[in-house]
């Protein structure tokens, strides 16, 4: 993480560098999408990123995600900039404010809506933010859904001793601070701004898959030193303990350091639901039909 940390052997090497597509979701929101592409299905055991703008919405404008089912897995946001509403089939309200992140487990299913908070859509500004989907193991597909909701003040926060870098620990730890978010398999999920001259000596075990997603500025990512600047996802190799990364350019870096144990079990995905089998999904596409998933009440 910095100069005055053990040297660790095994740095990893890159795979690839994969440029994010752009497309629409929900009520027509801009989003960078990284994955799931054509050219990349998803990165075990996560099925999707979507970077949500960033965009200026003029007063009246900004639009989000009506009512939508989910079952088998969890969404993660991670808002930067706007303001988001979140309600859902079981009762469930609350409010997303730059910093904030909401892990929900889906579980056996919940139907939600995801939109910008009234007075941001009155006001306009800019919007945005991340949501990662990581898939649940076989076992926890059908658990009870549950919310973890973080203000930004409750992110634990770690700067390394050359003030160079600092670390939100979504999840997972990093320069000695354990995230408050509790996974259902270990996951890391860590945003780093790094100043001129910082660099990231991030320890991960080998088995972790893991990847990076630029925010902003420019990085240069494993022993390759491969650069990679805004809406550009890098994956490494599973080939060391220690990722490392280095800001260059002229301005600050803004980079998303994100890993999970692949689960290795069958992915069947269907729009918002993903399962294990054919059946399980004809079996959510019925449940939620038949209105087993509930509904938001207005
Ligand atoms: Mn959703």
């Amino acid at each position: 993480m910095s100069s005055s940390e053990p040297v660790r052997e095994e740095p990893r090497s890159v795979a690839r560098v994969v440029s994010a597509s752009v497309t629409r979701e929900g009520g027509g929101f801009l989003v960078h999408r990284p994955f799931p592409t054509a050219g990349l299905g998803e990165f075990d055991p996560f099925l999707l990123l979507d970077e949500m703008g960033p965009v200026e919405y003029r007063p009246g404008e900004a639009v989000g995600a009506p009512d939508h089912p989910h079952r088998g897995f969890e969404t993660v946001t991670y808002l930067l900039e706007g303001a988001m509403q979140h309600r859902d089939s079981r009762g469930h309200e609350g409010k997303l404010r730059p910093g904030d992140v909401q892990w929900m487990t889906a579980g056996s299913g919940v139907i939600h809506s995801e939109m910008p908070d009234p007075a941001f859509i009155q006001s306009g500004g800019m919007a945005h933010g991340f949501q990662l989907w990581v898939n649940l193991p076989r076992k926890d597909k059908m658990i009870r859904p549950r919310y973890q909701e973080i203000p930004s003040e409750k992110i634990p926060v770690a700067q390394s001793p050359d003030g160079k870098v600092t670390v939100r620990v979504i999840a997972g730890e990093s320069l000695g601070r354990k995230a408050v978010i509790e996974t259902r398999t270990p996951i890391f999920f860590l945003h780093f701004r790094l100043m001129p001259g910082g660099h990231v000596s991030q320890t991960i075990p080998k088995e972790f898959n893991v990847f990076s997603y630029t925010i902003s500025g420019e990085g240069l990512f494993g022993t390759e030193e491969a650069s990679a600047t805004d809406h550009q996802m890098v994956l490494f190799d599973n080939d060391g303990h220690t990722i490392r990364f280095s800001q260059t350019g002229p301005s600050p870096l803004s980079v998303l350091l994100i890993g999970g144990i692949p689960l290795n079990e069958p992915v069947v995905r269907y729009g918002p639901f993903v399962m294990n089998t054919e059946q399980e999904i004809r079996q959510a596409i019925d449940d939620y039909r038949n209105g087993r998933m509930g509904t938001i009440r207005s």
